[in-house]
């Protein structure tokens, strides 16, 4: 049940050994870039001055802003000759920020997503389709490499085309997708064009979610659609990618692969860390990294760590799903909200379809919140107006859950636009 059983159910004394020993080469290594060699110096730290994981926090936070700022070489700490790949973050919330990869860079990311999936119950004989964007994205080449050496036959179906992923599936025996949540919902209204039961010849077993926040009422409507397990799976392009955190088959948080990252969970607007248990950002440092190693990067992501040891045996840390980035949160009425709420409010309402969007407007009685909903196939007659009852529920649950109540608009099955790609869940009208 373990792809390398010594490391990951390592008693935690050792793995502190071993995180210390890997913190310090790390410094070292770090300290060769321009961007850290000044930081180091500004800050007046010494790599050969820390001797205790404690000691991590004598060096600042890294953020995105510095690796903005440092683009492209800064952070580099060997010959561009060494490096084999670049990877990019999706560019989501901004200008592009890039991360090189040695050989034995990507060769240790690649053993940490063989691992992953390994936990999750894939071995040799599955058949695996990614349908992550291959390119600059790491989902699509990062979960690649890990599931060939894993040994499964491997599907680089890659993003979009959702006729032919369903051909695919069908026509090959697919047992494991990893996909992005929002697109394994609204994939669903293809395959129903196509008059494809997606569990239909039991052959799925396994899905992959990762990528984007999503609630367990989402997983759970992605289990019951295509008859399988599915795994939360977290990660982010300046820590490698996928594989920096990820679900063992209890399914209840994901353990964080601490022999390769060490994790603070911080109070974002103090920098001060947060007892276990509490909701904070997560802070990473890459312990396995020579071409490109970052320092308690701050990640923007808010999750909580789950201090209980796991029952699979595996002694890394779980943590909880992410609740979205910190710049996720929008204000409206003075009341704080994320759109992972709405989406938990929404899911769990089975006359809900498969798409729904956040639309926030600014008016003369002050701004407003729209949330417009698309109807479950299944239930829709013909015309959403019929469906006041259903209206007003979904109503009633979005106040309980995000304390505002918006207007609901119900929409037609697959009005609205599909993403391929991370789904954009708010669209703010009011500055423009
Ligand atoms: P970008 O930051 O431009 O989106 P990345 O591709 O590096 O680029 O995306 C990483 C981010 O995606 C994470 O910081 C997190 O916000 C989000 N993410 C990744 N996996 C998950 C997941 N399983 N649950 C929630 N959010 C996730
Ligand atoms: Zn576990």
């Amino acid at each position: 049940m373990y792809w390398q059983k010594d490391i990951e159910t390592v008693p935690r004394e050792d793995l502190e050994k071993l995180q210390l020993e890997r913190l310090r080469r790390t410094v070292e290594i770090a300290s060769r870039s321009p961007f850290y060699g000044q930081r180091f110096r500004e800050a007046g730290f010494r790599p050969q001055s820390l001797k205790s994981l404690d000691d991590l926090r004598r060096i600042p936070f890294t953020t995105k802003e510095d690796l903005r700022s440092g683009f492209p070489y800064r952070f580099l700490c060997v010959d561009l000759d060494r490096c084999v790949r670049l990877h990019s973050s999706s560019g989501t919330t901004g200008r592009i920020t890039v991360i090189f990869h040695t050989r034995k860079d990507i060769d240790s990311w690649t053993e940490l997503l063989s691992r992953s999936m390994y936990a999750a119950g894939m071995r040799t004989s599955d058949v695996f389709q990614n349908m992550m964007s291959y390119g600059l994205f790491t989902g699509g080449l990062g979960f690649h490499y890990g599931a060939e050496r894993l040994g499964a036959l491997v599907l680089p179906t890659a993003a979009g085309n959702s006729k032919r992923q369903i051909f695919f599936m069908k026509n090959l025996g697919t047992t494991v997708i990893h996909i992005i949540p929002s697109y394994a919902l609204s994939l669903l209204n293809t395959f129903a064009d196509e008059s494809v039961d997606p569990k239909e010849d039991g052959k799925l077993r396994i899905a992959f979610l990762g990528a984007e926040p999503h609630s367990e009422a989402t997983r759970r409507k992605v289990e019951e659609a295509y008859g399988l397990d599915a795994f939360n799976s977290y990660g982010l392009s300046e820590m490698n990618g996928p594989g920096v955190a990820f679900e063992c088959t209890e399914k209840a948080g994901m353990h964080v692969w601490e022999d390769a990252y060490i994790l603070e969970v911080i109070d974002p607007a103090t920098g001060e860390p947060v007892p276990d248990g509490e909701e904070g950002e997560l802070v990473f440092t890459s312990l396995t990294r020579e071409g490109m190693p970052l320092l308690r990067y701050r990640s923007r992501d808010l999750a909580s760590v789950y201090p209980e040891p796991c029952p699979c045996g595996r002694t890394h840390r779980r943590i909880s799903r992410i609740k979205g980035r910190v710049d996720d949160m929008f204000v409206i009425k003075g009341v704080n909200v994320f759109p992972i709420q709405v989406e938990t409010a929404l899911m769990e309402i089975p006359e809900v379809g498969n798409n729904f969007v956040i639309v926030l407007e600014r008016t003369d009685r002050g701004d407003q919140m729209m949330v417009k909903v698309e109807v479950n196939p299944s239930s829709f007659n013909g015309d959403v107006r019929s469906l006041t009852d259903l209206q007003e529920r979904i109503r009633r649950r979005l106040r309980s859950e995000i304390l505002v109540t918006p207007k609901v608009e119900l929409l037609e099955p697959r009005s609205l636009p599909a993403t391929e790609g991370k789904a954009v869940r708010v669209r703010d009208n009011r500055e423009l």
